[in-house]
């Protein structure tokens, strides 16, 4: 057999890039956008200054109102909105709307103190399952498709959130929702899915028990990957899409702005699409909460533009990332979120080194006789904080060999992320798997070790 071109065996093509869901939206002209944006930040202010009281004590602070956004640039006088302003005022203090107005409740997992819950309207609901299609098709899903859904379905917003969306597109959900692994792999190849929803390192754990039983999804209908939920690198990105034979499209979300479909990628991979006319975002200085210049890495804020029940101002992600408002190729004229490089709060200083996880597993990824899961366990040693990658060895690996790979890749480790680590490499299926987001920090400071 000869080369196989990618249009032969079905993968997304930039001519399926430019497969909209919503093309008036998804191609208004950039001055076009900004004038709706601009008018619906006003309806955001209002909307937060008459009926959340938290909001609307932190305008006046600020004196600033509806009145006084005379353009966009004005956003930079609103105040910040963090995730323990929704904890402080648990459960429904920053709801806009009365609880008998809404339709729908999530909250997050709430592993320190209370869960942060969020509420939706009817409309609120349909705007999300519409960004969501939006999402989908850009991907390049289209109707008619099978789509496995793998993501969580519960109080997270994973799973009813890509569900709404696929019914909104006109495919055909499978709520799977998270583990049985196995029984995943069957559904997948039996029902003929073409687009497997599911966070990366979840994709990861499918890929694998797929290969341990012999099946070779890579053979089956599977094009299309939407995974997000965790960041994750470009080196993961290449290891699951030859794994699976998928294309893997990032998709971002949070529940405190919405769920997933905030933003996506289209089947171009050059950044994901942040859905502008449900959403203002800003990039700032994480330190002085100023506006960086376009391209510059920040932190990523977003105010929401048409939320009804649980609108959003300045809402402070974490996230730190780049946004281009260069053209895209699939025609969106959406700006573009880079890859997220890992989150603020996941971002270790080791000995004033600022750590991503993800660096770290972009080093692992790809080394030989190393399979892509890990764990950083990061300790005190004296003073100094030491981190120890616990990393897998790949199947059929000599054990006596483990000792030489876990000094080579510290080796790795040193000269690409900067840091001195221990690297233990354990046998086979010794580190966790995820089923939905993966832990890859065992911080051990915290518990006073
Ligand atoms: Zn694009």
């Amino acid at each position: 057999m000869g080369a196989t071109t990618t249009a032969e065996v079905g993968i997304p093509t930039r001519a399926a890039a430019r497969q909209y869901y919503q093309r008036e939206f998804e191609t208004l002209p950039r001055e076009r956008l900004a004038a709706l944006q601009l008018e619906r930040l006003r309806g955001t202010v209002r909307n937060c200054h008459e009926h959340v009281p938290l909001h609307r004590a932190r305008l006046d602070a600020a004196g600033c109102g509806p009145g006084d956004i005379a353009s966009l640039a004005d956003v930079e006088h609103l105040p910040f909105t963090q995730k323990t302003d929704l904890r402080d005022h648990y459960p429904f203090g920053l709801f806009a709307r009365p609880i008998e107005e809404l339709v729908r409740l999530h909250a997050s997992s709430g592993t320190t103190g209370k869960p942060t819950v969020v509420g939706y309207t009817r409309n609120d609901i349909d705007t999300w399952s519409d960004l969501m299609a939006r999402s989908l098709a850009a991907a390049g899903a289209r109707r008619g498709d099978v789509v496995h859904n793998a993501y969580g379905y519960g109080l997270f917003t994973g799973g009813l959130g890509a569900h709404y969306g696929v019914e909104r597109l006109g495919a055909v959900v499978v709520p799977m929702s998270g583990g049985s692994t196995e029984r995943q792999i069957a559904l997948i190849v039996d029902f003929g899915a073409r687009v497997l929803c599911a966070t990366p390192s979840y994709a990861l754990a499918i890929a694998e028990m797929a290969e341990q039983q012999g099946v070779d999804l890579r053979a089956s209908a599977l094009e299309i990957g939407m995974f997000g939920a965790e960041p994750w690198s470009d080196a993961m990105r290449a290891e699951v899409e030859s794994r699976l034979g998928i294309k893997a499209i990032d998709v971002y979300g949070l529940s405190e702005i919405m769920g997933p479909g905030v933003a996506c990628e289209c089947s171009c991979q050059s950044g994901l699409h942040g859905w502008e006319d449900h959403f203002l975002f800003e990039i700032i200085d994480p330190d002085t909460g100023r506006p960086v210049p376009e391209g510059k890495a920040g932190e990523l804020v977003i105010t929401t533009l048409t939320k009804e029940a649980l609108p959003m101002l300045r809402y402070r992600t974490r996230d730190i990332t780049r946004i281009t408002t260069a053209p895209c190729d699939c025609g969106r004229t959406h700006l573009r979120i880079l890859r997220i490089t890992g989150r603020n709060d996941d971002m270790l200083i080791i000995r004033g080194v600022n750590v991503y996880p993800s660096q770290v597993e972009a080093v692992l990824v790809g080394q030989p006789g190393v399979a892509p899961h890990y764990q950083l366990v990061v300790e005190r040693r004296g003073s100094l904080d030491h981190v120890t990658v616990e990393a897998e060895a790949q199947p059929g690996v000599d054990a006596a060999a483990y000792d030489a790979i876990a000094h080579q890749v510290a080796h790795h480790i040193k000269s690409l992320v900067g840091i001195t680590t221990d690297v233990i490499v354990k046998k086979p299926g010794e580190i966790p798997r995820s089923q939905g987001k993966a832990v890859r920090v065992r911080d051990l400071r915290k518990k006073g070790v």
